[in-house]
């Protein structure tokens, strides 16, 4: 396991009697990070130079370059980015759109707050992305305007292309949400290079996370990402003149610049993920432990594991046992969407993978430069546990 870092690299644990590993651990910056982001800070606030500016400028160029999406627009944050994407799209008022069943909460939210009415897609308990049957069905039932779908744990549906395809040739708007996606390549090139419109966030504890908020919006077409932009700047067609009513939904100058920093450090943070996603995927499986896995034309980004168990007296029990080893877990996404209390009236397609995914799924710790040490005592302690 030549790729995973080494306890003694970070200088942990050597002083740790008791371990306690975390679900997430966003403080383990390399070397010299934090000295360059506070010379960076120090040099904004000289300038007073908080919005806009040639930090945003750059990190949208370099967004472009990485994912090879020709127009990169940034905003405040993931659940916006879905929003201007929908609104770019002219989707509003009465407007269908699917949405799946199993995602972030900010995905069926970004729907119904551009005043279009979501209808839930149930999940494939294959990969987590949407079940193509339900998917086909209400889009013949329903003819929505549009579609999100969501590219959960680091990778997408195995279905992707045809589901663009499908879209494309029915009229139907396709987003994608790629906040977890960050990094994932397909047969070799980007996830979001072929995308109508794909979004992302920059959320701290996502694959390239910001020190607070930001997100932003891909695509290939000029005009989709002129109006997004417009529109989330006021609606501006010029300083004071109004084209379209929007809202304010810009990345600060000091929140693309510290992105600007941790691009810099994404391929070993991508790497070391991965490497952390195939430990666990190889000593799990030899313990006989169920997984989702991406499907294999993916290379994944590590974003996170995905364990699976059916028997809900064994679940219990290693939630238990990792809980008091001090170990952290997740529950990606404890409940379907359409068993959300906020929801009153709900157009659902039918089925029940989204309640079985939601509860059998177990996340173990995932973050970069996790140590060996750490991994395996994970690994041993859910061995110890089935
Ligand atoms: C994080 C996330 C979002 C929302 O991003 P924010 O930046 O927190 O608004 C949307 N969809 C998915 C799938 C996410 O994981």
């Amino acid at each position: 396991m030549s790729g995973l870092a080494k306890a003694s690299d970070l200088h942990l644990l050597s002083y740790n009697i008791k371990m306690s590993i975390p679900f997430i651990d966003l403080t383990r910056f390399e070397d010299h990070f934090l000295l360059r982001w506070s010379e960076k800070v120090a040099e904004l606030s000289k300038k007073a130079s908080f919005i806009g500016g040639y930090e945003v400028e750059i990190f949208e160029q370099r967004l472009s370059d990485l994912t090879q999406v020709d127009n990169v627009v940034t905003c405040a944050n993931g659940t916006d980015a879905i929003q201007l994407a929908l609104r770019a799209l002219g989707v509003g008022v009465g407007d269908y759109v699917l949405v799946p069943n199993v995602t972030f909460w900010a995905t069926y939210e970004a729907a119904v707050n551009v005043g279009a009415i979501p209808i839930t897609i149930d999940v494939d308990l294959i990969d987590g992305g949407v079940d193509l049957s339900a998917f086909i069905l209400a889009a013949e039932k329903y003819q929505p305007k549009a579609a999100v779908i969501a590219h959960l744990y680091g990778w997408a549906t195995r279905n992707l292309d045809f589901i663009r395809t499908f879209c494309k040739d029915s009229n139907i708007f396709l987003v994608e949400d790629g906040a977890q996606c960050f990094g994932v390549q397909l047969n070799g090139q980007s996830i979001y290079k072929d995308a109508l419109l794909s979004t992302t966030s920059f959320y701290p504890a996502k694959v390239l996370g910001g020190a607070g908020d930001g997100g932003a919006v891909f695509s290939n077409k000029k005009s989709i990402a002129e109006e997004v932009r417009r529109l989330g700047n006021h609606g501006r067609t010029s300083h004071y003149g109004y084209g379209s009513i929007g809202w304010n939904s810009r990345l600060d100058s000091i929140q693309a610049a510290y992105l600007n920093i941790a691009l810099d450090y994404l391929p070993q943070r991508i790497s070391s993920r991965r490497n952390a996603a195939k430990y666990y995927q190889n000593s799990l499986s030899t313990i006989g432990v169920k997984q989702i896995l991406a499907p294999e034309f993916y290379e994944e980004n590590g974003y996170c594991n995905v364990t699976i168990f059916e028997d809900f007296d064994l679940k219990r029990r290693v939630e238990k046992g990792l809980r008091d080893k001090n170990i952290g877990f997740g529950n990606i996404y404890p409940a379907a969407i359409s068993d959300q209390p906020a929801i009153k009236s709900i157009l659902h397609m039918g089925g029940r993978n989204s309640q079985k995914l939601c509860e059998s799924i177990l996340n173990l710790p995932l973050y970069p430069y996790m140590t060996e040490i750490e991994l395996k005592t994970v690994v041993d302690t859910v061995a110890s546990l089935v």
